[in-house]
This record gives structure tokens, C-alpha cells and sequence, in this order.
């Protein structure tokens, strides 16, 4: 059993509060613009660990939520959220897992609602939004960046939720139009969505000019779910948990690949290890905006444009949560952090030291694959395996391969969306269509609501308030 104090959460810049749960919750960014991280990890011994084995999906997010929550949620109340949260998935145990052979394993992220696995964290946050406004007599308005996934995962779980207004930018002609529709096609009154005039990483920069607009951010009461938001982290580090339980962790240790953009869904297997999880290694598969597979191989990171993919969920080049890691890097000196981001903010350009970097490739690789290998991919895997892999996946499948260091070790590859999602680059790379489960199969007849804006701060905050209605 966890025996620690109430866990406080602390800014990776050093300079905003001490919050607790609820308020990080609430808050997304801190205020001196760092990212929220538990003062200290929570640990599990490994005979704890062992004893998770044979919960259900549930049960298990039950036991490693808890310390990261108990000064917010009761036993009781943590149950009846996780309850709602995973009762809208189309498979049993939430999150299957599939065998390729030679111990390589795909964690089936991709069964809930909108088909990616933006859901799990997504749908977790919906009931958690609402006990804790609930309890606090509380209103908030939600504006979030999507490159695709998250707005979609986002407006389902809080769609009927009366106390949360809702705002999601999506980059205008650069999401698959099975994620625009997603999103365009929900017409209750609490959701909005924006189609701006620009990259995903022009939307990101957006929500943060608004959240550093005081003013603007308390009038309205702003909060965020994007994955600077420390809550939907927490939901994503059960899965970690529950893949390598079932490939016989703790008794051996496991090495997992994902299909990285925001790094978000990374860093959730880096705390799970800090919290003894086994992880022997961590594989980041980029595509060609390989920023991340740079920093990992040399400790630079240049930024250059945004290349548009055929994975475009990671068609990212500042990936927001690698400041998690880099605050653990340099041992969690928030001046530091401050100083090198603002650097980078300011040249494009950030270099570490060699130690840090060798620290960090200890445990991360870096692998990356243009779209015409990961359409290689796709058309081979489906040939050998029969599996058809969406083109996220494709290319953690691929870092996989690349980068494994132990044939001895179980590799998880983490397929972070259904293959019906992108149904032209599935089916240009296997001459296999994929179909759309039936709870979506009329999503292309469904009526969209659009709204493109220019990317200008000004007109991004009339619209939000004019448009601000309960
Ligand atoms: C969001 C997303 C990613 C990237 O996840 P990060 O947490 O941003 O690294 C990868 N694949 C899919 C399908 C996604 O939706």
C-alpha cells in the first residue's frame, strides 16, 4: 500500500505555486509557464507490483491513481470515476493486447469512443472535470490545441457536461477529415471549434498566448486537456502498468515503443518507471518531423518547419512535455529549465550538455520514418501478420524493430489509433479500406459545423467570447 504524504505538485519552472490535484487539474500550465510534476514520485515496491496481477483494467488504474489523487478524491469517488471512464470502450478488458511474434506486442490503445488513445486519459478526465467542479460550485471554459486526436477525444467526454465550455483549435486542412468530422459534427452548446489558419504548432502557441493572458485566462476561467495537463498523464501511466503485467513484468523487465508527438504519452511510461515499473527502454518513433530522434542521438534540438505526414497526430516540433523530462534531466532545477527554454524560444535552438545526454539515451532512443517507409510498413506488416496498423502505429512498429536492444525482453508497441481513423493512408499502403466500427458508421453523413479563423490572437478571443454561453 502507498504510505505517503498527500502528494503536492510543483512547476517544472520553479516560479508558480504548489498546487494540489484538483488545482493542477484546473489550472494545465502554471503560471510562470512550466508544466505541473509531483513534488516526488510515488514508488511501488515490486511485491506490490506483482500482487496487481489478474485486475481488471479498473482495478488496476484504481491502485496507481491513487496516491497521485488522495488529497482530491475519496477511495470511493476514485472508483465511480474510473467506473464511468472505461465503461464506454468497445473492448472487455479496455485495452487488449495483440501478439506480432517474436515477443512483440501490440497494447491496443485505440477501442474507446473516438478511436485513439487520446480516449483513455480523455474519458477519465470528463467524470473528474465534473466531481470536482461539481464539489467546488465551479464553471470552466476549455481551450485546447489538437493536432486531430485530442480535440476529438476531448469534445466526446465533455460534450454533456453543463459546467465546461469547451474551445478546440485544429490546424484548417491538416487533420484527416474522420478527425475533423469527429469534432465538427457535435452540436451541443458547450462545444466549439476552431479551424485556424496554421500549424499545429501555431494552435498550440494560441491556447498558450491565452492561458499567459491573465486577464483573459481569469475572466473566463480557462483550464486545459491538452497533455501539459498532469491529470491525463496519470490516466495514461495505468496502461504501462497493465501491458507489462501481462508480459510478466516485474519479474522481467520490458522494453516499450511509442509513436511520439507532444510527448505526452512517453513520459507517462518514463513516471511509471520512476515508479518501479521494470522499463528497460523507451523507443521514441518520430516521423519526418524528427526533432525528438535528434535531441535523443546528439542533445540538440533545431526547430524547423512543420512537415505535414500522413501521421499527422505528431506532426509536432516543439513537443510540450519533453520539458517534464528535461526538469528531471537537470535535476529538477527550475531556473535552469527556464533559462534553457527561453533560450530555445527565442534561437530555435537548445543544446545540452553531453552527460545529460548520455544520461537520457540510457534509458531513450530515438528512431524516425519518412511516410513512404511507414506506407512500407503498413503494405508488409499486413502481408506477414495480417494486422493492419494505422500510421502511427506503423511507425512505433518500426522504432521497435530499429532500436530494440534485448531480444530477451517482451518489446510493447503502444498503437495508438484504430487504422479506420485514416482510411486513405491504410488503404494506399494495403490496399485494405478499413471500416469504421458501427457506433461511427454514419459519421460521414452527419451535419459539420465549421469555423475557420485566422491565426490572430484578437480575433481567437472575440470568437471565444462571443461564443461563451453557460
Ligand atoms: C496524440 C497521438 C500521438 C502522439 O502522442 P503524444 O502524447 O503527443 O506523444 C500518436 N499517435 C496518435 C494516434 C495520437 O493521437
Amino acid at each position: 500500500m502507498y504510505r505517503g504524504t498527500r502528494l503536492k505538485y510543483v512547476s517544472t519552472r520553479g516560479q508558480a505555486p504548489v498546487l494540489g490535484f484538483d488545482e493542477v487539474l484546473l489550472t494545465g500550465l502554471a503560471r510562470d509557464g512550466g508544466l505541473y510534476l509531483p513534488k516526488s514520485w510515488p514508488h511501488f515496491s515490486k511485491t506490490e507490483i506483482s500482487s496487481w496481477r489478474g485486475l481488471s483494467y479498473q482495478e488496476l488504474a484504481h491502485q496507481v491513481l491513487k496516491p497521485f489523487v488522495s488529497d482530491t478524491l475519496s477511495n470511493n469517488a476514485l472508483k465511480k470515476i474510473i467506473i464511468e471512464a472505461y465503461s464506454h470502450f468497445s473492448s472487455d478488458t479496455v485495452v487488449p493486447i495483440a501478439n506480432l511474434g517474436n515477443d512483440e506486442w501490440l497494447v491496443e490503445l485505440y477501442h474507446g469512443p473516438t478511436l485513439a488513445f487520446k480516449d483513455i486519459a480523455m474519458q477519465f478526465l470528463g467524470p473528474l472535470f465534473d466531481h470536482v467542479l461539481t464539489k467546488r460550485g465551479e464553471r470552466i471554459c476549455i481551450v485546447g490545441a489538437t493536432s486531430g486526436d485530442t480535440g476529438s477525444a476531448a469534445i466526446e467526454a465533455l460534450k454533456n457536461r453543463s459546467n465546461i465550455n469547451t474551445f478546440i483549435l485544429y490546424p484548417h486542412g491538416r487533420v484527416s477529415e474522420v478527425q475533423r468530422r469527429q469534432m465538427t459534427t457535435v452540436h451541443t452548446a458547450n462545444i466549439h471549434t476552431i479551424a485556424l489558419q496554421g500549424t499545429f504548432d501555431d494552435c498550440q502557441d494560441a491556447v498558450k498566448a491565452l492561458f499567459n493572458d491573465h486577464a483573459f485566462r481569469d475572466k473566463h476561467n480557462l483550464s486545459a486537456v491538452n497533455s501539459i495537463n498532469w491529470a491525463r498523464i496519470t490516466a495514461q501511466i495505468t496502461y504501462y502498468f497493465w501491458a507489462a503485467l501481462k508480459l510478466g513484468a516485474p519479474d522481467r523487465p520490458i522494453a516499450f515503443a511509442v509513436p511520439t508527438g507532444n510527448f505526452g504519452n512517453i513520459f507517462a511510461g518514463y513516471a511509471a518507471r520512476r515508479m518501479g515499473l521494470p522499463i528497460e527502454h523507451l523507443v521514441v518513433g518520430s516521423n519526418s518531423n524528427d526533432i525528438l530522434t535528434r535531441f535523443f542521438s546528439s542533445g540538440k534540438m533545431e526547430i524547423s518547419d512543420v512537415h505535414t505526414t500522413i501521421s499527422p497526430s505528431m506532426d509536432i516540433q516543439i513537443s510540450s512535455n519533453l520539458e517534464r523530462l528535461l526538469f528531471e534531466l537537470f535535476n529538477r532545477d527550475g531556473n535552469k529549465i527556464q533559462e534553457i527554454l527561453s533560450e530555445f524560444r527565442d534561437t530555435g535552438r537548445l543544446e545540452i550538455t553531453a552527460n545529460v545526454v548520455k544520461e537520457a539515451s540510457q534509458l531513450f532512443d530515438g528512431a524516425r520514418f519518412d511516410d513512404s517507409e511507414t506506407k512500407k510498413l503498413i503494405g508488409a506488416e499486413y502481408k506477414r501478420s495480417g494486422y493492419l496498423l494505422d500510421p502511427h502505429t506503423a511507425i512505433g512498429v518500426a522504432a521497435a524493430r530499429q532500436k530494440r536492444r534485448h531480444s530477451s525482453s517482451p518489446m510493447a508497441i503502444l498503437a495508438t489509433a484504430h487504422p479506420a481513423k485514416f482510411p486513405d493512408a491504410v488503404e494506399n499502403a494495403s490496399g485494405i479500406r478499413p471500416e469504421l466500427p458501427t457506433h461511427l458508421k454514419d459519421l460521414f453523413i452527419r451535419k459539420e459545423n465549421i469555423n475557420v479563423l485566422k491565426n490572430n490572437l484578437n480575433e481567437i478571443k472575440s470568437f471565444i467570447e462571443q461564443r461563451i454561453n453557460i
